[in-house]
Parts: structure tokens; C-alpha cells; sequence
């Protein structure tokens, strides 16, 4: 299998200690490329620093830049100056990742909005694709994301969690939908009922590493290794095979976000 994680934090500190060897599990697992994606503008210069570098027989690195909604308020003009000056690294393919976050509603929801259409701008400035998070917020993140329009490069709802409904709207918004771990949870049947529903070359995987470690590693810190599982879990879901489901979604990660995938 040719894998692509497109969405893991090794930009987190947890993984400082032991990046070469999480990097070489990977590549035994056939992960070719990750998207490290920034949550603040430490990690998103960390992204940056780990893309830039030539890890030798490891998969490729690449960068996204962009601020969590947890840390919205921190996203002033600044900020913003810092991101887009990040965004001219040829190893940044992506603006993100950002987003709605009411579930833990860790910054105010005005500030969150905000934040997002600045992002949303900024995809469109430096003509990038965009990471969404989105989490107990589908309503307002659908009607902002109709408001503003998506950057033309298009972008991803990525760890994807909602119903069938959203998946719909997704789709008609031309946004890619990736799978996380969940995808593997016994009591996910809703969310298998919704990634059905989207077709092969509208599917990206990810781990969301260090979080959602997929079954059988639930409970565990989590790496791109692992999305060899959720790989497994989501060609169950499509009645494919893990093969023919890594190679569609390889294939979609490489055209959304312009990089070499093997
Ligand atoms: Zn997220
Ligand atoms: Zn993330």
C-alpha cells in the first residue's frame, strides 16, 4: 500500500525525542508523504522547519500553516503577517488548520468566525487549499463557508465526525472529506453511514496523530503509521479493497495539495 497521512502533528512536542523513529515506522508501513498542519504560529514555524529538512529514507514532509480555533483570539494582524510569510516556503501546500470548535469552546465563538474568514482569505491570497476543523459547529460552518467561498484551490473537512447531512453539504461545497480513527470505533456506525456516501475521489485519509489512535491502538499516542488502520477501516466501509482505498486516496491527496506522493 501507498499511503498518505494528511493530517498528523509531529510538529507536537511528544514527538521531539523520537521523530526518526516514528518517521521510519511509517515509511515500513508505506506512508510515502504526511501534511503536518500548524495549530498557533510556534507549531506552524515548527511545521515549516520539519518540511524544509531532508529526513533521509523517511516519507516527504509538508507543511500547513494556520491557527486552531481554540487559539483564535491570538489570530490578530500579526499573526497573520507571521502565517503569510510561512506561506511562501515552497514546502507549504496548505493554509490551516482552522476552523469551528464549539464543543470545547475554548475561544469565543465570534472570535472563532473571524478567525476562519481571515484564513479563508488568506488560502485565496497565496491560492492554497484549506484544513478545516469543525466540531459541533456544522451550521455556521456551512453558512460562513457559503458567505465567503472556498479558496479556488479547494480544501478538506478533515477528521471528519458529522452525519450524512454534512457529508452532502461537504461535498456540494466541493470540499474533500477525510477519515480519521474513528472510522475504526465499534460504536461509529453513524459516521461509516456518512463516509459511504462519499465518492472515492472525494475521500482523504489522516491520523490527526498524536490523537483518535485508531483500533487496535486506541487509547494510544497516535502515528502516521497507523493510517495504514484507518486505511483497512474505511475500505471496509466501501466494500473495497485496502489497496484500491490507498491508492484513491493518495492519488486525491497528491491533486489537492500539489505534492509528490512516491
Ligand atoms: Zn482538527
Ligand atoms: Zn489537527
Amino acid at each position: 500500500m501507498r499511503l498518505v497521512d494528511s493530517h498528523a502533528h509531529l510538529n507536537h512536542p511528544d514527538y521531539h525525542p523520537e521523530l526518526d523513529a516514528v518517521l521510519a515506522r511509517a515509511a515500513e508501513a508505506g506512508v510515502t508523504a504526511i501534511l503536518v498542519p500548524g495549530y498557533d504560529l510556534e507549531s506552524s514555524r515548527q511545521a515549516v522547519a520539519l518540511a524544509a529538512r531532508d529526513h533521509a529514507g523517511a516519507p516527504a514532509l509538508y507543511a500547513a500553516v494556520g491557527i486552531h480555533p481554540h487559539d483564535a483570539e491570538m489570530c490578530d494582524d500579526a499573526a497573520l503577517a507571521v502565517l503569510r510569510e510561512l506561506l511562501a516556503h515552497p514546502r507549504v501546500v496548505a493554509v490551516g488548520e482552522t476552523g469551528l470548535d464549539y464543543y470545547r469552546d475554548r475561544s469565543p465563538r465570534e472570535k472563532q468566525q473571524a478567525a476562519l474568514r481571515a484564513h479563508l482569505s488568506l488560502a485565496r491570497e497565496t491560492d492554497k487549499p484549506i484544513i478545516l476543523h469543525n466540531r459541533d459547529a456544522d451550521a455556521d460552518l456551512l453558512r460562513l463557508l457559503r458567505a465567503e467561498g472556498l479558496p479556488a484551490a479547494g480544501g478538506v473537512l478533515h477528521c471528519f465526525s458529522g452525519d450524512a447531512a454534512l457529508a452532502e453539504e461537504a461535498l456540494a461545497l466541493r470540499l474533500m472529506v477525510s477519515a480519521a480513527g474513528q472510522v475504526t470505533f465499534k460504536n461509529a456506525a453513524p459516521l461509516r453511514q456518512a463516509l459511504v456516501t462519499v465518492p472515492h475521489d472525494r475521500l482523504l485519509i489522516e491520523t490527526d496523530s498524536p490523537y483518535l489512535a485508531p483500533v487496535p491502538h486506541r487509547g494510544r499516542r497516535n502515528e502516521p503509521a497507523w493510517v495504514a488502520e484507518v486505511a483497512r477501516g474505511l475500505a471496509a466501509v466501501h466494500g473495497t479493497t485496502p489497496e484500491a482505498l490507498a491508492a484513491a486516496t493518495t492519488e486525491n491527496a497528491g491533486r489537492l495539495f500539489g505534492i509528490r506522493t512516491g
